[in-house]
C-alpha cells in the first residue's frame, strides 16, 4: 500500500474502495488451535470438518404412531392391524414387521425390518392389541431416513465459517468433539484527546467524558476478538507514540479514536509517518469523514474519527470486516434491505450518508424506516435508539417520505 500522508488535498474516497482497500491489506492470522467445541463459540474454523457418519444414522420415526407396511393401505377402508410390540428412541424393536402386523413406535425410534410407513397415533383407533385405521395415508409417510440431514463423509463446515450456536449442535450431532480455529486476534484501542475524563473524574471547563472507549468496548467485545483496553492518552505526541507502538507489538489490530480530523491529523500522521506505513483518507460519507488506515510494523491500525457517533460508524462500516479478515471469516458483508422511509430525510449531494433508522414492519407485511430525530455526529442518543442505518447513495438530495431507501440492519454488534 502506498502511503500518502497529505491526502487531505485529495478527492473523497467512496465507502466501496475503502472497503477494498481494506479487504486486500488485512490478512487472516496465522495461529490456529485445536479447542473443544464449547470453548470453538464465536471462533473462526479453520479447516473443513469431514462427517464420518450419517444423520440420522438410521432409519427412524417423525411421529409417535404405528410403524406398518405400506402395503397394507392397498386394502379396504377398514385396516385392521396387530399390534406386536414396541420401539422405543434408543431400545428398538428387534424383530421384523409382516403384513397385517405393526409395531408401536416412538419419536425418534429406529423402524423395525419390513415396515415403511409411520401413522400418526391420532389417526389410528386402538382396542387391546389391534388398531384400526382408513386407507388415506401416503406410502413412506413420516419416516426419516439416514442422512436426510448429513452424508457420511460430506463436508458439514467449511474453514471460514464463524462458529454459531446451531455449529455447536451440528458439530456434536456428528460426534466430534474438537476443532481446528483461528486463535482470537487481539485487539487494542485507545481515545486521545486533551478533552477527555474517565468515569469518575471530575469534569472540568470544556471537558467531557469518555465515550468512544466504551463504544468501542462493546463493539470489539461482540466481535469475539480479545480486546485490549489502554484508555485515555492526552494528545501529547510521545505519550501517543509510546502507546502505538506498545499496542502495535502486543496486539493484532490497533485502534484509536480521534485525532484524525483536520486539526489534529497533523499530530498523529507526524508520529504515523515515523513509526508506520498509514494513509489518511476523508471517505465520502457522513457521518465518519476522516479515516486513517494502514500498519504500524506488520499491526493494521485504524485512526477513527472522534465523534461518538462516526466512530461507531466506521467501527462498523470498516473495522468489523477487518477484524473479519483478520479472524480467518470467509463471510464479513453486512446485510442490506430496502424500506420505505416514513420521513423527509434531508441530505446533500457528495457524501454517502448514513443516518440512524428504526426499521419496522408493518401491518401489510411492508419494511418501514422511520429516524431517530436529530442527526449530527455528537448525537449519541441517535444510535442507541436505532436498529439500523439508512443509507442514502452519494449523489442523492433529500429523500421525501414514501420514497425506497437502502437499510443495513445493525447485526448483534451495534
Ligand atoms: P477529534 O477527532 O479529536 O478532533 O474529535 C472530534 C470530536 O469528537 C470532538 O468534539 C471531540 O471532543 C470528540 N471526541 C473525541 N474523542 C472522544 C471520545 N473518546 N469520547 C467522546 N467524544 C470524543
Ligand atoms: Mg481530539
Amino acid at each position: 500500500m502506498t502511503t500518502n500522508n497529505n491526502c487531505f488535498k485529495t478527492p473523497l474516497l467512496t465507502v466501496d474502495k475503502t472497503l477494498q482497500m481494506i479487504k486486500s491489506n488485512i490478512n487472516s492470522i496465522s495461529t490456529t488451535q485445536t479447542q473443544l467445541i464449547r470453548d470453538a463459540l464465536g471462533h473462526t474454523l479453520a479447516e473443513d470438518v469431514v462427517s464420518n457418519i450419517n444423520v440420522p444414522p438410521h432409519r427412524n420415526s417423525a411421529m409417535d404412531g404405528y410403524a406398518i407396511l405400506s402395503t397394507d393401505l392397498n386394502t379396504d377402508n377398514n385396516i385392521q392391524l396387530n399390534v406386536i410390540g414396541t420401539s422405543f428412541a434408543g431400545a428398538p424393536y428387534e424383530g421384523a414387521v409382516n403384513n397385517g402386523e405393526c409395531i408401536r413406535i416412538m419419536t425418534g425410534a429406529m423402524m423395525p425390518d419390513g415396515a415403511d410407513t409411520v401413522i400418526m397415533q391420532e389417526d389410528c383407533e386402538r382396542t387391546d392389541d389391534v388398531i384400526s385405521l382408513n386407507n388415506q395415508h401416503k406410502a413412506g409417510q413420516n419416516v426419516r431416513h439416514p442422512g436426510e440431514d448429513i452424508q457420511q463423509g460430506s463436508v458439514v463446515l467449511t474453514a471460514g465459517k464463524h462458529i454459531s450456536p446451531a455449529d455447536l449442535g451440528l458439530l456434536s450431532s456428528i460426534g466430534i468433539a474438537e476443532i481446528q480455529t483461528y486463535c482470537k486476534p487481539k485487539v487494542a484501542f485507545f481515545s486521545t484527546g486533551d478533552e477527555l475524563k474517565s468515569l469518575g473524574e471530575d469534569l472540568g471547563p470544556g471537558d467531557i467524558y469518555d465515550s468512544n472507549r466504551y463504544t468501542l468496548f462493546g463493539m470489539l467485545q461482540k466481535m469475539d476478538v480479545e480486546v485490549i483496553d489502554l484508555g485515555v492518552i492526552a494528545d501529547k505526541k510521545e505519550l501517543i507514540q509510546q502507546t502505538l507502538e506498545k499496542a502495535a507489538q502486543s496486539a493484532d489490530m490497533v485502534l484509536t479514536s480521534g485525532g484524525a480530523s483536520v486539526g489534529e491529523a497533523d499530530y498523529i500522521s507526524e508520529i504515523l509517518s515515523d513509526i508506520g506505513q498509514v494513509n489518511f483518507w476523508k471517505i465520502a460519507m457522513k457521518p465518519g469523514k476522516p479515516l486513517a488506515f494502514g500498519h504500524i510494523n506488520q499491526t493494521p491500525y485504524f485512526g477513527l474519527p472522534g465523534n461518538p457517533v462516526s466512530v461507531m460508524a466506521t467501527c462498523y462500516l470498516f473495522v468489523q470486516p477487518a477484524i473479519g479478515y483478520l479472524k480467518g471469516l470467509k463471510q464479513s458483508e453486512h446485510l442490506s434491505l430496502k424500506a420505505t422511509s416514513l420521513n423527509l430525510l434531508k441530505k446533500v449531494p457528495g457524501r454517502t450518508d448514513f443516518q440512524r433508522g428504526i426499521l419496522k414492519q408493518n401491518e401489510k407485511g411492508e419494511l418501514t424506516v422511520d429516524t431517530t430525530g436529530m442527526q449530527g455526529s455528537h448525537i449519541l442518543t441517535s444510535m442507541s435508539k436505532a436498529n439500523c442505518f439508512i443509507v442514502i447513495p452519494q449523489d442523492s438530495g433529500n429523500v421525501e417520505a414514501g420514497e425506497v431507501v437502502e437499510v443495513l440492519p445493525f447485526n448483534g454488534i451495534l
